[in-house]
């Protein structure tokens, strides 16, 4: 009865002793759902086995749950054969028609059990259809419920996972770089076009786009780490003084779509940088301007 469930978790296992199942590429590599290596390479088989593969434990966990409470009602009530289509049916269906027309970027990477359970959700309301109104013991507003749940529980835990991102590598050590500090969040790196001698990079382990996605640990955490950076610069480099820059979004001259924080040391004498030209601004326009960011927060 629980076959899927072992299957999804003996995979899970495997992934995670033989890499990890939350590193894209290794994800990649086991058969997880990539657009361009189905479409330009032909390798239809991911859009099966990247069903029993899961990005980290709890998007495991919570597609099980979903299934333990509304699978194994429809499977008694469909027979092991039939759920068992129904199940891969709507899996690889899941996956064609989210490649298709529902993931633009061809390098995402994407797995999991939630098209299958689409799927499963589809054929419960078939089977309350027929039996009219109740299934085994359960009745509508149950099952109503219980498909709310699943749902939220399961779209809350993401299946796709960013393959390309250079940071990501470079961060989890697939990639080699000057490291100069790493620990369970973060690694800090000296950038490849330095502004000045020393110019690091504090990168997070996890991929966020920008300052507005960090998740809270990680924002704790990345100040005090610039500060010891900066502070270590002074003392082993001789700067007089470090930036910290932060760039959100292409016009802000971000140009790697992996939240970082840049730790310039800045030399006596050295040349200027992050300088602008000051503005000149009535105090009528000033308040005004407060005003709007002021109501947006
Ligand atoms: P930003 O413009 O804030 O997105 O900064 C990106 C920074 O990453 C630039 O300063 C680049 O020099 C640096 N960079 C890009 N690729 C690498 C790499 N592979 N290793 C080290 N630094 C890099
Ligand atoms: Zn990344």
């Amino acid at each position: 009865m629980y076959k899927r469930q072992a299957v999804n978790a003996l995979v899970f296992l495997y992934l995670e002793v033989a890499g990890s199942s939350e590193d894209a590429y290794f994800m990649y590599t086991k058969g997880a759902m990539l657009k361009a290596a189905v479409m330009e390479d032909g390798e239809y088989y991911r859009l099966l086995t990247a069903m029993f593969m899961h990005f980290g434990i709890s998007h495991l966990v919570n597609n099980m749950i979903v299934l333990f409470a509304l699978g194994d009602n429809l499977e008694r009530a469909l027979g092991h054969v039939k759920y068992l289509i129904l199940y891969l049916f709507s899996g690889i269906g899941a996956n064609w028609i989210s490649m298709m027309i529902g993931n633009k970027d061809p390098m995402v990477v994407s797995a999991g059990a939630s098209g299958a359970i689409f799927g499963v959700i589809g054929g419960l309301f078939y089977a309350v259809a027929v039996n009219k109104g109740r299934l085994e013991d359960l009745q509508t507003k149950q099952l109503a419920v219980m498909i709310v749940l699943s749902l939220y529980m399961g779209l809350t835990s993401s299946g796709v996972d960013n393959a390309d991102c250079i940071f990501c590598k470079i961060a989890n050590g697939e990639i080699p770089s000057a490291t100069i500090y790493e620990d369970e969040d973060f690694r800090v790196i000296l950038d490849l076009g330095p502004a000045s001698r020393g110019h690091a990079l504090i990168l997070p382990k996890e991929h966020f786009k920008d300052v507005c996605e960090l998740d809270e640990k990680v924002a704790a955490r990345v100040l005090p780490l610039a500060a010891k950076i900066g502070a270590a610069m002074k003392e082993a480099l001789g700067c007089a003084g470090f930036n910290l820059v932060q760039n959100n979004g292409a016009e802000a001259g971000q140009t790697v779509f992996h939240f970082h924080v840049h730790v310039i040391p800045r030399y006596a004498g050295g040349p200027e940088m992050v300088t602008w030209e000051p503005g000149k601004m009535a105090s009528e326009e000033l308040a005004e301007t407060a005003a709007r960011i002021e109501a947006a927060l």
